[in-house]
């Protein structure tokens, strides 16, 4: 089998685990085939590892966390720096194989990589001014201080739609820490991952960062339920989050949750509505919707709602769909599955025999590849599906509000609390709304952007805990009170 660098088109990629500073095979007997979503081929078959696999790597981890936990920051900034740089040099690489594997056009792909170097770099910061919070003589005679510390081995779980992004949010904070890793990215997309930890091979001692590739049951349970795993990181669903808080409660492990989302855009009346549609255009389709924030459900006041429906139709019409790799001009790629697929398909369906409208798409799309038609739905009611449940797919839905008031409370009301949005050219009517929408993350007159100052992550059911910025790393590390007598 050639490696995905020398591999023809036709070839299969062998790709192997990284454990302990050795790339091995997976011991599991059966490999699950990667596709590309956009073609249906398979790129590679990795064995799957095995329970036993994951001790290793969790051993590995445990008897790497001695050293790297005492280095001093400068050390581990410095790797990490480097990390940075490796991912600079092989940008081009791991833009297509990302392109490949998740199925989205090879620009948006090179998009993030630069993105992923700068949050190592911001970690790479972070850890030389990460600081307790006091120190000082707080009882009579005696002079009090905060060590924050790793938490130990940390298990990091990561999804399919952004695959080196999330490894890479997770990775950073948690090594600038001086925490060691064992990371199992998706089934559906181990490939960026990978070939990451191989290239980390060449600047970080070995056993600090391991990945395991294989299904959720039993790779992702078995790092969960170890008892020297003391804490979990999940980027996922809802429903995955809840079955890992539950078995993590086992041993009392740490448990980071970045969950789904159903982002609203609020839309008031003096809205720019080109500025929205244009918007919309890249929140609500980018990745093929396939975004924890993607704009999911338009909320527009009177005055505002028809255009924007008349105006966002046809924008989303005209999204050029097509395999990444084949055209440089694609604008949307394909999701992830076929179950993927048939399950947004499924929702369209539904909404549409709630009474809502299906105003353009809702529609499987060409001859090979899992694609959606760029979908805009309007007259939903709000306590129907497709207002209420994240469908993970290029599906937009479109409703009318009677005032602010109402377009806030239902923007409000979903279980979930990641992202939102609110478009108004009145300053207080904006920060009033910032203040009401319950969600991590509240964009003003925009929707999408992040960076790695900044923290993302979500309330209710979007789950608990932040990426990126200073509190990522804070949430990497335990706090010890060091109490000394001055007698
Ligand atoms: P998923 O929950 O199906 O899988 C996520 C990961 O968990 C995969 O690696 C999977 O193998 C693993 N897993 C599944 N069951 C497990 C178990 N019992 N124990 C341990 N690991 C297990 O999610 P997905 O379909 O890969 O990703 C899409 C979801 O991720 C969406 O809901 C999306 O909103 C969410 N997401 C959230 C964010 C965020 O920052 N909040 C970012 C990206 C994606």
């Amino acid at each position: 089998m050639a490696t995905w660098l020398d591999a023809t088109d036709d070839e299969v990629w062998a790709m192997q685990l990284v454990i302990g500073g050795e790339l091995v095979d997976g011991h599991g007997t059966e490999a699950d085939p990667v596709l590309n979503p956009a073609s249906e081929e398979v790129l590679a078959e990795i064995p799957s590892a095995t329970v036993e696999d994951v001790f290793a790597a969790v051993d590995a981890a445990r008897a790497a966390g001695h050293a790297w936990g005492a280095t001093t920051p400068a050390v581990r900034a410095t790797a990490l720096l480097k990390l940075a740089d490796l991912l600079d040099a092989n940008a081009d690489e791991l833009a297509r194989v990302e392109s490949a594997n998740v199925g989205k056009p090879l620009g948006a792909a090179a998009e993030e990589i630069p993105l992923c170097s700068d949050h190592v770099r911001f970690f790479a910061g972070a850890a030389r001014v990460l600081e307790g919070r006091a120190a000082g003589e707080y009882v009579e005679g005696y002079t009090s201080m905060v060590r924050r510390e790793p938490v130990g081995v940390v298990g990091q779980i990561t999804p399919w739609n952004y695959p080196l992004a999330m490894a890479i949010w997770k990775i950073a904070p948690a090594l600038a820490a001086g925490n060691t890793i064992v990371l199992k990215p998706s089934e559906l997309t181990p490939l960026s991952t990978l070939r990451l930890a191989e290239l980390a091979l060449d600047v970080l001692p070995p056993g600090v960062l391991n990945v395991v590739a294989g299904r959720g049951n039993p790779v992702g349970e078995a790092i969960v339920t170890h008892p020297a795993v003391k804490m979990i990181s999940l980027t996922g669903s809802v429903r995955t989050g809840k079955a890992i808080a539950a078995a993590a409660s086992e041993h009392l492990a740490r448990v980071h949750l970045e969950l789904g989302g159903k982002a609203p855009v609020v839309v008031l009346d003096d809205a720019d509505v080109d500025a929205v549609v244009a918007c919309m255009k890249i929140a609500a389709f980018f990745n093929a919707g396939q975004d924890c924030t993607a704009a999911t459900r338009i909320i527009a006041t009177p005055r505002v709602h028809d255009a924007v429906l008349e105006a966002l139709v046809p924008a989303a019409a005209e999204l050029r769909l097509g395999e990444p790799l084949l055209s440089d001009d694609v604008e949307l790629g394909p999701v992830i599955s076929a179950a993927q697929r048939e399950r947004v398909l499924g929702f369209v369906d539904r909404a549409g025999s709630d009474g809502a409208q299906v105003l353009c798409g809702g529609g499987a799309w060409g001859a090979r590849g899992f694609f959606v038609e760029p979908t805009v739905i309007a007259g939903a009611a709000q306590d129907s599906e497709i207002i209420q449940r994240e469908v993970f797919g290029p599906v937009i839905t479109v409703q009318r509000a009677a005032d602010e008031d109402q377009a806030i409370e239902w923007a409000n009301d979903t279980d979930y609390g990641l992202a939102a949005s609110v478009w108004t050219r009145d300053t207080g009517a904006s920060l009033r709304a910032a203040r009401a929408l319950n969600f991590g993350c509240v964009w003003i007159n925009d929707h999408l952007p992040f960076l790695s100052e900044m923290p993302h992550g979500g309330f209710g059911q979007s789950g608990y805990g932040k990426d990126l910025s200073i509190y990522a790393l804070e949430e990497y590390t335990r706090i010890k009170h060091v109490m000394a007598s001055l007698a």
